[in-house]
C-alpha cells in the first residue's frame, strides 16, 4: 500500500517516548481510575476549547447518551420529545436520542457541506420538539449562528455531537462552545484519539456537568450514595495520560491536516468528482475526513487502489435505513441517500507525505468513469 488510509501505528511511534513515559507514570501510581491524569485532562481539555467544564467518560457515544439522559434527570426533555438531527450522520448521534426514548426527527442536510441544513430545520420543528443535536462532520463546524438563532427564538437545547471536531473554529469559536453542551469522542481515528475508547462531554452549564459527573459513576455523588440509576461510564487513567500527550501535539497536526486538504482542494482537476465544499468563515475546518462525491464509486474506488492508495466509506448506509431503525425504513431523505451512494474519504493524516500527497491526487486526476473508446487507442 503506497498510501494508507490512515497509519495509526505511525501516528503512535511518533510520540512513542511521551506514551511509555505516561503509561509509566499510570502504572506506577497505583491508581488507575478517576485519579490524577484524569483530572488534568479534564483541565487542560477545557482550557484547549475554551469552554467552562470537561467531563470525562468512557466514549463518545456515552457522551452524548449521558447529556440526554441528565436533561432528563433535570426534567429538561421527557420520553417521547423530539430531537432534531441530521439525517446525514453516523449512527452514533441517532443511538444516543433513542436510548433515552426521544424521537429523532431526522432532517437533511446542505449537500455541498455535508452539515445539516438550518433552513430545513424549522420546517421539523413541532410541539414536541426540545433540542436540535447538529454534528460537525468530517471536522467542519455545522452552521452554528443560525442553528443557535433558531434554538434561541423556539426555546430549544442544542447539544454539539463534536465526534469529528477537535478543536475546530468558526469564526473564532471553538466546536462544542457554541451549544449548551457537546459531546466528544477520542475514539482512536479521530483527530484527538486515545489508544482504547475514551469520550467527554463539555459544557458552561454546572448544573448539568454535575448531573453528568454522577451519571457517568453509577449515578453516585458521594461514594455509595446513589442519586441516580446511573451506568458505569469512566474514563481511565491511561488513557486520560495518553489523551494529554496527543493534546499537545494536536494543533500541530490539525495545520499538517490542513496542508493536506489545501493541497487536495487545489489540485484535484476532475469533472467526475466533487469536492467538498468549506462554508466560508469556516477556515477553522480540522478535516478529520477528506470526502469526495463520484457517481461511480466502485470504479473509482477500484482505480484508486490498483495504484496502491486506500480509500474508506463515511458512510455506506444512512442511520434511517439500518436494520436496527425498522420504524425509521419508511423516511425518504433523498440528499442523504445520493450522498451514502455517491461519498468517497480520501487518504487523510498528519503524516501524509508530500510525494503522498502527489501520488492521491494524480490518481484522482487520472479517473475517468467512461471508458476509453478501442477506437482512440488506434494509431491511424
Ligand atoms: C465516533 C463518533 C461518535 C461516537 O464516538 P465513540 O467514541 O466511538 O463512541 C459519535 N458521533 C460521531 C459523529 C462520531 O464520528
Amino acid at each position: 500500500m503506497k498510501v494508507p488510509f490512515l497509519d495509526l501505528k505511525a501516528i503512535s511511534a511518533q510520540y512513542r517516548d511521551e506514551l511509555v513515559a505516561a503509561a509509566t507514570r499510570v502504572i506506577d501510581s497505583g491508581w488507575y481510575v478517576h485519579g490524577r491524569e484524569h483530572e488534568a485532562f479534564e483541565r487542560e481539555f477545557a482550557e484547549f476549547s475554551g469552554a467552562g467544564a470537561c467531563v470525562g467518560v468512557a466514549n463518545g457515544l456515552d457522551a452524548l447518551t449521558l447529556i440526554f439522559r441528565a436533561y432528563r434527570e433535570m426534567g429538561l426533555v421527557r420520553p417521547g420529545d423530539e430531537v432534531i438531527v441530521p439525517a446525514n450522520t453516523y449512527i452514533a448521534s441517532v443511538l444516543s436520542v433513542t436510548e433515552n426514548g426521544l424521537k429523532p426527527v431526522l432532517v437533511e442536510p446542505d449537500p455541498g457541506s455535508f452539515n445539516i441544513d438550518p433552513a430545513r430545520i424549522e420546517d421539523a420543528l413541532t410541539a414536541r420538539t426540545r433540542a436540535i443535536l447538529p454534528v460537525h462532520l468530517y471536522g467542519q463546524i455545522a452552521d452554528m449562528p443560525a442553528i443557535c438563532a433558531l434554538a434561541g427564538k423556539h426555546g430549544l437545547l442544542v447539544v454539539e455531537d463534536a465526534a469529528q471536531a477537535h478543536g475546530a473554529e468558526l469564526h473564532g469559536r471553538k466546536s462544542g462552545t457554541w451549544g449548551d453542551a457537546a459531546g466528544f469522542s477520542f475514539y482512536p481515528t479521530k483527530n484527538l484519539g486515545a489508544l482504547g475508547d475514551a469520550g467527554c462531554v463539555l459544557t458552561r452549564d454546572e448544573r448539568l456537568a454535575e448531573a453528568i459527573r454522577a451519571l457517568r459513576n453509577y449515578g453516585s455523588q458521594v461514594k455509595y450514595h446513589n442519586l441516580y440509576q446511573g451506568p458505569n461510564s469512566r474514563l481511565d487513567e491511561i488513557q486520560a495520560a495518553f489523551l494529554r500527550v496527543r493534546l499537545r501535539h494536536l494543533a500541530d497536526e490539525t495545520r499538517r491536516r490542513r496542508r493536506v486538504a489545501l493541497r487536495y482542494l487545489a489540485e484535484i482537476r476532475n469533472d467526475e468528482v466533487a469536492l467538498p465544499r468549506v462554508a466560508s468563515g469556516s477556515e477553522g475546518h480540522v478535516w478529520h475526513l477528506f470526502v469526495v462525491r463520484v457517481k461511480d464509486r466502485e470504479g473509482f474506488t477500484s482505480h484508486l487502489a490498483a495504484r496502491g492508495i486506500q480509500t474508506a466509506i463515511h458512510y455506506p448506509v444512512p442511520p434511517h435505513l439500518q436494520p436496527c431503525y425498522p420504524g425509521l425504513h419508511a423516511l425518504s431523505r433523498p440528499l442523504t441517500e445520493e450522498i451514502h451512494r455517491e461519498v468517497v474519504s480520501l487518504p487523510m493524516s498528519p503524516l501524509l507525505t508530500d510525494g503522498q500527497v502527489d501520488e492521491v491526487v494524480s490518481a484522482v486526476n487520472a479517473w475517468s468513469a467512461r471508458p476509453v473508446a478501442r477506437e482512440s487507442l488506434v494509431c491511424a
